[in-house]
């Protein structure tokens, strides 16, 4: 077996002497002809390690943590079971999300809600449940949460989110003094500060801390600086303004991950002693008690572990504009199954799974069999000219936001979701069937 780039693909992935991608022990081509294409395969080994990876790297003698899966970027039961067995918590930001990590038998005291519109059910069945914390994103919803504690005796800790005007994707961060955003309570107009008044002055709420998620698919940890600084010195001022004694600090998601080769994100461990230095560092300046630190990644637990495996269908070479030619290679699925390009823009890697290719690379583009031209899985990627129909196309790092966000465009069923490990896989979501989709229908009763 030969290894694969290791930044890109999974852990357990490798190459077979008949040049077949052999993931958690399953060949690719056994998956496809079991389960069908397209086909998410998760190895679980790698988001098992990734689980672990973060539980040590915030695990420090001097500064408290903890770590919540975010779950909008994958969400399955037995993901959920990982998590948990991994000693993590589990963000959600919905009803949907809420009530899977319940049905899941996650426990509510490691479970943490966000949104920024949370409706009074949402709020209640949170709150019923015992969820640890709800983090409040507006004023609106303190007043939503007043009306329900009235009626209850049991106290609900609350996270205030802030907007510090810090946001990162990447290689950059942009510092603003507003934000034009949906999301928080800003620092800067006091709205963050009154917020937290109103919450303080709630019976039935207790103000636990405050959260700031300042971006996504972040590689270096000066946004998260800049963000931590921010949120210390507010922390600081209503110490000093309001003698409030703030527990906890959430500074969020956004860790990121390599899509290809040359994506470089810090390793987890180098990304979490940063925040460790400045929490540490920052509390003792302002001469405040140390928060306890959290971080909620989605895409760095579950990103890497998943690879899409598609059926090539249609080839087709187009000449371009100073005679160069573009191969457009189709396959199975396409923006149902990975909304990241046309939304994003986003760059991935791809290569034949299922034999060894011997042609030279050729200018591709993977494209899917969406009626939209903008049905792109992969913009620009030289793939070997041999490449024929009924070749299985992998493309890596795929289990972030591809699953969770899919459609039913076009009529097309959602894949399946199949974990792999040590040479057994197991479905963790079922492919859709046309009865799943006619049973919505109910012109089909008629
Ligand atoms: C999306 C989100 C996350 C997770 O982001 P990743 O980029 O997947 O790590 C965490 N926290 C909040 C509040 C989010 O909105």
């Amino acid at each position: 077996m030969l290894p694969l780039e290791a930044r890109v693909w999974p852990l357990t992935a490798a190459l077979a002497t008949d040049g077949q991608l052999v993931v958690g022990g399953n060949f690719a081509k056994d998956l496809a002809h079991t389960y069908g294409t397209p086909l998410f395969v998760v190895d679980e080994a790698d988001v098992r390690a990734r689980i672990h990876q973060c539980a040590q790297a915030f695990t420090f003698p001097d500064l408290e943590c903890s770590v919540h899966y975010a779950s909008k970027a994958f969400a399955s039961a037995d993901v959920f079971r990982w998590v948990i067995e991994g000693g993590l918590g589990i963000d959600v930001a919905s009803g949907g999300e809420l009530a899977l990590a319940l049905a899941a038998g996650v426990p509510a005291d490691r479970i943490v809600l966000h949104g920024n519109n949370k409706s009074s059910v949402e709020l209640e069945t949170a709150i019923n449940a015992g969820v640890s914390a709800i983090v409040v994103d507006s004023f609106d919803e303190i007043m939503r949460l007043q009306q329900i504690v009235r009626h209850q005796n049991n106290v609900i800790d609350v996270l205030v989110r802030l907007t510090l005007g810090v946001e990162a994707h990447t290689h950059e961060f942009i510092s603003t003094a507003h934000e034009d955003q949906k999301f928080g309570l800003s620092v800067l107009t006091g709205a963050a500060e009154q917020a937290a008044v109103a919450v303080m002055g709630i019976p039935g709420l207790r103000l636990r801390g405050f959260h700031s998620h300042i971006g996504s698919q972040i590689f270096e940890a000066t946004g998260f600086e800049a963000a931590a600084e921010r949120a210390l010195a507010f922390i600081a001022y209503m110490h000093q303004r309001h003698d409030f004694v703030t527990e906890e600090l959430d500074l969020g998601g956004g860790l990121g991950i390599a899509y290809v080769p040359t994506d470089d994100p810090l390793p987890i461990p180098v990304m979490a002693q940063a925040l460790h230095d400045i929490v540490i560092r920052e509390s003792a300046r302002h001469g405040i008690k140390v928060p306890k630190l959290s971080v909620e990644p989605g895409r760095a637990i579950i990103g890497p572990s998943t690879v899409t495996l598609y059926e090539v269908g249609t080839i087709k070479p187009i000449e371009l504009d100073g005679g160069e030619q573009r191969v457009y290679v189709s396959v199975d699925g396409g923006m149902s199954d990975n909304i990241r390009t046309a939304l994003y823009d986003a760059q991935y890697t791809a290569r034949v799974a299922s034999r060894d290719t011997i042609g030279a690379p050729m200018l591709s583009r993977v494209v899917g069999k969406h009626c939209e031209s903008g049905d792109i899985v992969v913009r620009d990627i030289d793939l070997p000219s041999d490449i024929a129909p009924g070749d299985l196309l992998a493309v890596a790092a795929t289990g972030a936001y591809h699953r969770s966000m899919a459609s039913n465009y076009n009529m097309v069923l959602r894949p399946a979701v199949v974990s792999v490990l040590n040479g057994t896989s197991r479905v963790l979501i079922r492919r859709e069937t046309e009865a799943d989709l006619f049973a919505l229908d109910e012109g089909l009763t008629r």
